[in-house]
């Protein structure tokens, strides 16, 4: 695996957004994803000596973009995100569509069209590291708001999700697991939510996300996933 993967939680508190830098390893070329405000990301780039080249943003809601603006300014980076959100994205460069294919040094994201949440809303999916990242549109154990589509387009972007291989990791928008779960578990509750309960309750004990998790424990608990009419 040649992509580092690092959380940095953004609007604590309020919205609890993640924002992600990514790495590829061999050529040393870092994004950030989902750009939700600035001071965050630059403190956490100031640190590990990161010089951000891009952001990919999954959709135009402001606290997915933020820090666009600011960002771009301080590192004369490009905008990467969905072409059909160009006017709703500040400082967009790069306008991306289902197919595309992303290159981040020699790391690839595949751009899956995932509209419901927004109409041009868009995965990045890196097949080879196993890793995807849902912006507002799959959280761990529930969904985003359904704002700009319809039920059937969301339904449709989760089918997307649901056929993905089982060891993809996902990374969601926001950390929002304590408050799906609590009402999950209210219930009778299977073995896989007890393992998806022990994940989340250690991890956010150690104030930690509770992504990633794998699509497999969430196609087998998130309620929007396994329930999902084929
Ligand atoms: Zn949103
Ligand atoms: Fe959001």
């Amino acid at each position: 695996m040649s992509l580092t993967i690092k959380p940095i939680l953004c609007r604590a508190g309020v919205m609890d957004n993640y924002a992600y830098i990514i790495t590829d390893e061999e050529s040393n070329i870092s994004a950030i994803v989902d750009a939700s405000e600035a001071a965050p990301i630059i403190d956490f780039c100031q640190e590990h000596k990161i010089h951000p080249s891009y952001i990919l943003t999954t959709h135009h809601h402001f606290d997915h973009v933020g820090g666009n603006e600011e960002l771009k300014q301080l590192y004369g980076l490009q905008i990467a995100g969905p072409e059909a959100e160009r006017l709703q994205i500040p400082g967009l460069d790069i306008g991306l569509k289902e197919g595309d294919v992303f290159k981040l040094g020699n790391s690839k994201a595949e751009i899956i069209a995932a509209p419901g949440h927004t109409n041009g809303h868009i995965l990045y999916y890196f097949a080879a590291d196993k890793a995807l990242f849902t912006g507002d549109v799959l959280f761990n154990l529930c969904i985003g708001g359904i704002f700009e589509g319809t039920p059937a387009d969301m339904r449709q972007s989760l089918q997307k999700i649901r056929a993905l291989p089982d060891d993809v990791m996902f990374y969601p928008g926001h950390e929002y697991t304590w408050h799906s779960l609590r009402s999950l578990i209210s219930g009778k509750v299977d073995e896989d939510m007890k393992k998806y309960y022990e994940l989340a309750v250690s991890r956010l004990q150690e104030h930690k996300p509770v992504a990633p998790v794998s699509l497999e424990l969430e196609k087998k608990c998130n309620p929007y996933l396994r329930d999902l009419q084929v």
